[in-house]
């Protein structure tokens, strides 16, 4: 806090910001009614607001719990597996591999998202894109393994089938990037 005795003393009205008593504003949060200067105001889709209540949004906001994120993670594991072990199976036409991509990741992406009530985390898009992507690499082991009469294929195998097949890859990234965008947090 500075001393009162250094602002002006016949300031005819003029207002300071909360968090700077010594910069001049008269812009005030559209939520609280606090006064911010120009670095303490956040520009929203509502308007301005002073930093608390934006953090106070957020939070509320965010109401994902742990378990929730676990539960994201293993849809989108589980069901990236499916689509990718199938795709390892059936001979499917590259084009509608590229064409398919991005609607079956949102459809990971809604089925998880359902699966919790809707509720977002800070990193859901990045959890479930990671699951999308190791349930990928699973699926296509699964797939690889049915291909070679239900042995485990070796890593060596299994890495050989991975980088041979881009298709199938370009298809996981698809569903793993259609997952992120969908679910991911943009503030
Ligand atoms: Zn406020
Ligand atoms: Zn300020």
């Amino acid at each position: 806090m500075i001393d009162a005795n250094q602002l002006p003393s016949a300031d005819g009205g003029l207002t300071y910001c909360a968090v700077h008593p010594d910069r001049e504003t008269s812009l005030r949060c559209n939520k609280c009614g606090r006064l911010m200067c120009a670095e303490c105001a956040v520009l929203t889709p509502v308007g301005y607001r002073c930093r608390e209540c934006v953090r106070g949004h957020q939070e509320r906001f965010l109401k994902a719990s742990r378990a929730d994120n676990v539960i994201v993670f293993v849809v989108c594991a589980l069901l990236s597996g499916v689509m990718l072990a199938l795709v390892k199976l059936l001979p499917i036409p590259l084009i509608f591999l590229l064409l398919l991509g991005l609607p079956a990741g949102g459809l990971v992406a809604e089925l998880a998202f359902r699966a919790v009530g809707r509720r977002r985390s800070r990193y859901l898009g990045e959890i479930a894109a990671a699951g999308a992507a190791l349930g990928a690499v699973l699926g296509m082991a699964v797939g690889v393994a049915i291909a070679v009469n239900g042995r485990i294929p070796s890593l060596e195998a299994l890495f050989q089938a991975l980088i041979r097949d881009w298709p199938a890859l370009i298809f996981a990234a698809m569903i793993a990037g259609a997952v992120y965008v969908r679910l991911r947090v943009k503030f």
